[in-house]
C-alpha cells in the first residue's frame, strides 16, 4: 500500500517554544521548512532535521501549510505580508495558523484579509510553558472556521494534548489573553504572600509548600515558586515582556467590550511598569524581583 504523501509546514518562529515544537512535527513525519531572523535558531532547526530557509516567503515556497510562533500580531504579520513575507509565495488556499499569542481584535481582522486574498487563517495559541512544547503536551485553543479547525487538528495533536474549538476567528487568541490575566495576577498574589509572610517572620519554603496544598495554590505556587523564584534562577523559558503584553491584551479586549474591569487593569499596569523597569531579558518569574523593590520603596 502506498503511503499518504508528507506534508510540509512551514514554520515561522524558532524560539523557546517553536523550536520544540517544530521538533514535534518532525518526530510525527512532517516535512519542515524553518525560518527564524535568528542564525541560531536557523542552526538548531537544521540540526534537528528540518531544513532552514532564508525568508518566511522562502520557507512558504512549496509548503502546504504556515505556522507562526512569534512574539506578538504586529510580527506575525510582517512575516505574512511584508517584505519577503510567506504569503508572496504560499499556494492559494493554504491553511496559516498562528499559534502565537496575539491580540485577537488584530486576528479577526488579519483573518478576513488573508481570506480576501484566498487564504485561511486559524488562531492556535497555546499554554503549557517549555516543559510542555518539549513534551507535545500543551494545551491549545484553535479559533476559526470550523472546518478549517478540523484541518489543523492533525498538526495540533503532534504538539499538545488538550485541543479545544473555541469558536470563530480570533476567539483562541482572546481566550489565551484572559488565562494569562489569570495566570499573572495568580502570580502577582503568589509573591505579594510571600513578601509579606517573610517580613513578619514566616518562612518563604513553607508557605509554598503549606500555599500548594491549600486553597491558595496556583500554578505559580506549584510549578514556579521553589523553581524559579525562591532559587532566584529565574528561568521559565517565559519572558516578561510577553507576560506583559498578553495582559496588555486582556485589558485592551475588555476595554474594546466597554467593561470595567479594576483587576485586570491594574494588572496591566503592574506588568508593563515591571517590564519598563527589568528590560527585554528579564524572565516573567523577576517580577518577583519588582515586587521586592517597590515594597522597599513604599517602606521608606
Ligand atoms: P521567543 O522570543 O523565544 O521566540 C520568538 C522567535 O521569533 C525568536 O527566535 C525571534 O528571533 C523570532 N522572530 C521575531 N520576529 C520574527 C520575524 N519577523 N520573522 C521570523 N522570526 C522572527 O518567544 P517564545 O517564548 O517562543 O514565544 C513565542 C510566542 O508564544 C509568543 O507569542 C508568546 O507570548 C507565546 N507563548 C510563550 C510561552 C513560553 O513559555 N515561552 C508559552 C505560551 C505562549
Amino acid at each position: 500500500m502506498s503511503q499518504p504523501p508528507v506534508r510540509t509546514i512551514a514554520f515561522i518562529g524558532l524560539g523557546h517554544m517553536g523550536l520544540p515544537m517544530a521538533r514535534r512535527l518532525l518526530a510525527a513525519g512532517y516535512s519542515v521548512r524553518g525560518f527564524d531572523l535568528s542564525s541560531e535558531a536557523r542552526a538548531a532547526i537544521t540540526q534537528a532535521g528540518g531544513l532552514a530557509c532564508a525568508s518566511a516567503a522562502a520557507a512558504a515556497a512549496g509548503a502546504n501549510d504556515v505556522i507562526t510562533m512569534l512574539p506578538s500580531g504586529a510580527t506575525v504579520r510582517a512575516a505574512l505580508l511584508g517584505d519577503n513575507g510567506a504569503l508572496a509565495t504560499l499556494a492559494q488556499n493554504s491553511l496559516v495558523i498562528d499559534m502565537s499569542s496575539s491580540a485577537p481584535t488584530d486576528t479577526v481582522a488579519l483573518h478576513d484579509e488573508l481570506r480576501g486574498r484566498g487564504y485561511r487563517l486559524v488562531d492556535a495559541p497555546v499554554s503549557g510553558g517549555v516543559r510542555r512544547a518539549i513534551d507535545g503536551t500543551l494545551t491549545i485553543m484553535a479559533g476559526g472556521a470550523a472546518a478549517d479547525v478540523v484541518n489543523a487538528r492533525p498538526m495540533l495533536e503532534t504538539m499538545g494534548t488538550k485541543i479545544f474549538s473555541t469558536g470563530g476567528p480570533g476567539s483562541g487568541h482572546a481566550m489565551k489573553a484572559l488565562n494569562n490575566f489569570v495566570s499573572a495576577a495568580g502570580a502577582v498574589a503568589a509573591m505579594e504572600a510571600v513578601i509579606v509572610g517573610c517580613r513578619f517572620g514566616l518562612d518563604a519554603e513553607t508557605m509554598v509548600d503549606i500555599l500548594n496544598v491549600s486553597t491558595g495554590r496556583n500554578n505559580t505556587t506549584e510549578t514556579k515558586m521553589k523553581q524559579f523564584v525562591l532559587s532566584e534562577t529565574w528561568g521559565s523559558g517565559f519572558a516578561l515582556a510577553l507576560m506583559a503584553k498578553d495582559v496588555g491584551i486582556a485589558a485592551g479586549l475588555s476595554r474594546a467590550l466597554d467593561l470595567e474591569t479594576p483587576m485586570l487593569a491594574s494588572a496591566a499596569l503592574l506588568w508593563s511598569k515591571a517590564a519598563q523597569v527589568l528590560g527585554s531579558g528579564a524572565d516573567h518569574t523577576e517580577i518577583m524581583r519588582f515586587l521586592q523593590s517597590h515594597t522597599r520603596t513604599v517602606d521608606g
